[in-house]
């Protein structure tokens, strides 16, 4: 009683709801920031305590220099057809990220800070009147200037609807012979002859005898645990010959693959970010870089006090056909993914996933890409609705250590 008493009658500048990736990504850049002396909550379900979530990202840098990484890669493969396609990394590398060791430099940190409170609560409303911002919660009431959030369903009621999901499942084995290479990261192993879906294998090796293997399907039907385990097991006799192994650790994810318009800035002073932003590239999956730059542009409003605006650039626009591509045309995936790699430098390649090319690059990717399925995509989308084809429904957002 007397703590609840405490935090409702103490006002925040800002309130960040969701202390996984996206609201400690905001906190770590907002004590870098002219907003390192104000109030802030933090209010996160419950404490981080496993190592839930493999990240990783490519960058010239690393995005977390204090943070201890698990590895650096600087060859990514893709196979399709039985074609490997090798591309050594000269700008960018392939960092790998342990949630975990993520969680706790950024949680001591806030530990560490005054002016930061942490509550571990179950946000079940938000509310606005007179300026102020009200966050109910199983137990307390908080009220704040502005909002960060990253928890679905809080503020956009009527969350995706998505188009589909990357369902996947992974396991970290160990074996008895030397197979792997750990230079090299396999993005996608495409699984050949399967019907109506796209799937793949990706291998994150960390010696020449342990490895990350993961099955994704990208599709709106969850599979139980054992159908992805039989796919591991299939794929790694089929491709090294290897039948007997350990299972370390697992983990498994959903994540949405849509093109529904997440809004970053849906009322005034609130700001979404990560999954609910809108940040998951929805061609890839891949989250974590596109976070931090929603950060920077969410300190900058707050500071500066202008609104940020969701921005639909043409990165959207290509992520649509392919979406289509994926959903109605998967048996044509592997190619143009494969010629993707195949005859484009690499770093150009994983830009142009990031969103970081300029129209010039795009247009060079473009003239070594098979043009036809896109053109039928593109007839398509805007003939029959294409839209409204996506609007089905599904779970929702699912992650972490099994
Ligand atoms: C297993 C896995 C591996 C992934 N690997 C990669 C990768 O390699 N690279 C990449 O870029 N992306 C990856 N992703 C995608 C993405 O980066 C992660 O899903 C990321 O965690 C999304 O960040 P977020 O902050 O939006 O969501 P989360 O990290 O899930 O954070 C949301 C937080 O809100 C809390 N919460 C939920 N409801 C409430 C509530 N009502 N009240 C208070 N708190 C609440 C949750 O406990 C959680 O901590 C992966 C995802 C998964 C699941």
């Amino acid at each position: 009683m007397g703590l609840a008493f405490f935090y409702m009658a103490k006002k925040y500048k800002i309130a960040v709801i969701g202390g996984g990736l996206a609201g400690l990504s905001f906190l770590r850049k907002a004590l870098q920031s002219d907003l390192a002396q104000e109030d802030i909550l933090l209010i996160e379900d419950s404490p981080k305590t496993k190592n839930d979530r493999t990240w990783c990202y490519w960058s010239p840098e690393l995005l977390f220099p204090e943070i201890p990484h698990v590895a650096e890669r600087n060859k990514v493969t893709l196979s399709a057809s039985l074609v490997n396609t090798t591309k050594s990394l000269k700008k960018c590398k392939y960092y790998e990220l342990n949630s975990l060791a993520f969680y706790n430099c950024i949680y001591d940190k806030i530990r560490e800070t005054k002016n930061i409170d942490v509550v571990y609560d179950k946000v079940v409303n938000l509310s606005t009147t007179n300026g102020f911002h009200t966050i109910t919660t199983a137990n307390v009431t908080f009220q704040s200037d502005f909002i960060v959030n990253s928890v679905p369903k809080m503020i956009q009621k009527d969350f995706p609807v998505f188009g589909f999901n990357q369902n996947f499942y992974g396991q970290r084995i160990k074996l008895d012979k030397r197979v792997f290479s750990k230079d090299y990261v396999t993005l996608m192993d495409f699984e050949e002859n399967l019907h109506n879906k796209v799937g793949f294998f990706y291998v994150l090796p960390y010696s020449d005898k342990e490895a990350l293997v993961e099955y994704t399907q990208l599709s709106n039907q969850i599979e139980d645990k054992a159908y992805y385990q039989a796919k591991i097991q299939k794929y790694l006799w089929e491709k090294f010959g290897v039948k007997n192994f350990e299972v370390t650790d697992e983990e498994e994810g959903a994540i949405p693959m849509t093109n529904f318009k997440f809004s970053k800035n849906p009322t005034k002073n609130i700001f979404q970010i990560g999954i609910v932003g809108g940040d998951t590239k929805s061609t890839t999956g891949y989250t974590l870089s596109s976070v931090q730059r929603t950060c920077d542009e969410i300190i900058k409003c707050i500071s500066t006090g202008k609104l940020t605006t969701t921005k639909y650039n043409r990165f959207k626009f290509y992520d649509r056909l392919m979406l289509y591509l994926m959903e109605y045309k998967p048996k044509l995936i592997p190619n143009i993914l494969a010629t993707l790699f195949q005859r484009n430098d690499g770093d150009l390649v994983l830009n142009f996933l990031d969103e970081k090319t300029s129209l010039l690059d795009e247009v060079k990717i473009f003239m070594n890409l098979p043009w036809a399925p896109f053109l039928n995509a593109l007839k398509n989308i805007y003939l029959k609705k294409y839209e409204a084809d996506l609007q089905i429904d599904t779970k929702s957002v699912v992650g972490g250590n099994v």
